[in-house]
């Protein structure tokens, strides 16, 4: 049983290359050795001093992680045609160290040998391609044994998928393979430098992250897939091999800001911000060993604290999500449709999902889909942001609206206090404070002005003086406040009197009064004077020290009907002056009244 079981590999292990078209998976048929020396060389491998342990290959993909041993993988091809073939021969991954491959004759003889790798310079390619292509030539009816040694600088040998082609097949396949990168490519390219502009154009800054989340990713994809070290890097395979995991720490750091400030984390989430950016810390810390070539320790601590970033963001969004977050569920979308690729591709690579476009593809299908909604997402963030700028617009309107019309009723208010003091300034200074009467200040001003109107009026000129009889005695025997009383007194009865509309009235002084009366002729002047007095006298103010028992007054009345006769106003003062002063010489509590014309 174990002989046919051997015989029966041994008859699967050949690939027939004639039949056409040709483009497997030849793993089935693949034999593989483990040299944990990692020193056999070819000749040992051929000719070696004791049986080596072959065994098949149980994997669809050659995976052997972290190992220190060289691997060597064995494949037969037959020609059983008339005609010489040539087959390719893909390891699919641009990712391995060193590769070491032989073709040998049915003889044993090595007839072709490469020696390449992505720690080799690009140009030991035997094909100008991001992964690595070995043309094998077989005779017509030859066979080829071919060898494939795999190591590894520093203890990872990753996943390398094998592909056994024609040239017709690996043309076609190349073409739709580049045609689906330059998609990729091209779209992250545009949606890079439009989210640039927009981010010149907005200053808004998860534009910018974004630009750094899609440059990361974009360099990452392009050194991950080795287009990087085909087009843009080949003379130099030691960056090539740094700029892979520093491109996945960018990613990371530009990951983390455009979902803090995409998802404005530090408000609505502080706690879940700082573990995020703690475990950004970590990685940035794991990714250094790379610098110094030593891969296997950062993807050991890499793997781990992804999966845990991974779960810490997507945990984020979901919680942000199940608050009603708009823009966090489009980013659980996007980020799920990321993070779904990405672990379609691992599983692939894994060989726990079957190669297929959708798997070989997973990760940039995720990640395009992803990089859409973003777009989409920082859409609705321009437009929330709009929003919350327009009603604070609105607001600072309204505020100023009510501020202005606030301050504009003040205005209004201090204006009218204003206009009112002013008012009663103007007042107080056209008036005596005690009495109310016009002032001394105001006969000056006046008393032109009156005689011209009297002048037009066609009415007499009637100016009377008048002081209030022993007036210091009055002071002197009951107090000066009593005397303030009898000034008010008198200037009330005065107001009482002479209320015609052309009469004035005039505290000239002390207890000396000015009257401006309005009167037809003469002796209605006069006759309201004698009135007057009366009255003053009918108030019976008691004034023990008079003569008159009473407060009375003194009257010194002037007249001038004949305007061409008028002396000036000064003089007319002077003459009521004197007829008062008669007055008082003749007895107090009198009048006198005279007529006066200009001094020739
Ligand atoms: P005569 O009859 O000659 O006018 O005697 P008189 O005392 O009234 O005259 P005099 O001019 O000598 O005195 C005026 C007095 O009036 C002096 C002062 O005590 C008093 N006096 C002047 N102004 C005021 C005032 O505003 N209030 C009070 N209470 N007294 C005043
Ligand atoms: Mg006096
Ligand atoms: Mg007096």
């Amino acid at each position: 049983m174990p002989l046919l079981w051997l015989l029966s590999w041994q008859a699967q292990a050949v690939v027939d290359i004639s039949s056409s078209p040709l483009a497997i998976n030849p793993a089935p048929q693949v034999a593989v050795l483990e040299d944990e020396t990692a020193q056999l060389a070819i000749e040992q491998i051929l000719e070696p001093a004791e049986p080596l342990p072959w065994q098949q290959l149980q994997q669809e993909v050659p995976n052997f992680g972290f190992t220190h041993s060289a691997w060597w993988l064995r494949l037969e091809l037959a020609n059983d045609s008339a005609a010489p073939l040539r087959r390719l021969l893909e390891l699919a991954s641009p990712l391995p160290d060193f590769i070491d491959a032989y073709a040998v004759d049915a003889e044993g003889r090595v007839v072709q040998q490469w020696s390449t790798g992505s720690r080799r310079p690009f140009a030991t390619r035997p094909v100008r391609h991001h992964a690595f292509v070995l043309p094998v030539l077989v005779g017509a009816n030859e066979t080829r044994q071919v060898y494939v040694r795999m190591a590894s600088h520093d203890g990872l040998v990753p996943a390398t998928p094998l592909r056994l082609m024609d040239d017709v097949r690996f043309l076609e396949r190349t073409q739709s393979e580049l045609m689906s990168y330059s998609v990729l490519y091209g779209g992250l390219l545009a949606l890079l430098l439009y989210n640039l502009l927009t981010f010149l154009a907005t200053r808004e800054k998860a534009f910018l992250h974004s630009v750094f989340y899609l440059g990361a990713f974009l360099l990452f994809n392009l050194s991950l897939r080795g287009f990087g070290y085909q087009f843009l890097w080949p003379e130099w395979p030691r960056f090539n091999q740094q700029i892979l995991l520093l491109s996945a720490g960018l990613l990371y750091v530009a990951l983390t800001l455009f979902s803090l400030d995409y998802l404005t984390l530090k408000r609505q989430a502080p706690r879940l911000a700082k573990g995020l950016v703690v475990l950004t810390g970590l990685l940035v810390l794991s990714i250094l060993p790379s610098l110094a070539d030593r891969f296997a320790w950062t993807l050991r601590a890499l793997v781990p604290l992804s999966i845990g970033y991974a779960l810490l963001l997507l945990g984020t969004a979901a919680w942000l999500s199940f608050q009603g977050d708009r823009l966090a569920r489009i980013f659980l979308l996007g980020w799920g449709g990321l993070l779904a690729g990405g672990a379609l591709y691992a599983l692939r690579l894994g060989g726990f999902v079957p190669y297929g476009l959708a798997t070989e593809y997973a990760l940039e299908a995720g990640a395009g889909f992803g990089f859409l909604l973003m777009a989409f997402g920082l859409a609705c963030k321009i437009n929330r942001l709009k929003r919350a700028k327009l009603d604070a617009e609105r607001e600072t309107y309204e505020l100023q609206r009510t501020l202005n019309h606030q301050l504009e009723t003040q205005v209004l208010q201090r204006t009218q206090e204003l206009e009112q003091a002013n008012r009663k300034l103007a007042a107080m200074v056209r008036t005596d404070p005690l009495t109310g009467l016009l002032n001394r200040r105001q006969f000056e001003t006046l008393i032109n002005e009156e005689i011209q109107r009297r002048h037009r009026d066609g009415k007499p000129l009637l100016f009377a003086m008048m002081d209030v009889d022993d007036f210091k005695l009055f002071n002197d025997t009951y107090g000066h406040q009593a005397g303030d009383e009898v000034l008010v007194e008198v200037a009330a009865l005065l107001k009482a009197h002479f209320r015609r509309a052309g009469d004035r009235l005039f505290r000239l002084g002390g207890e000396e009064f000015g009257i401006l009366l309005e009167a037809d002729s003469f002796e209605a002047g006069r006759f309201a004077l004698e009135r007057f007095r009366h009255s003053l006298q009918q108030l019976q103010i008691p004034h023990q020290a008079s003569q008159h028992g009473v407060v009375t007054g003194s009257f010194g009345l002037v007249c001038c009907s004949d305007y061409d006769q008028l002396p000036a106003a000064m003089a007319v003062y002077r003459h009521a002056d004197q007829a008062m002063y008669e007055a008082k010489q003749i007895s107090r509590n009198r009048v006198v009244a005279r007529s006066v014309m200009a001094e020739v």
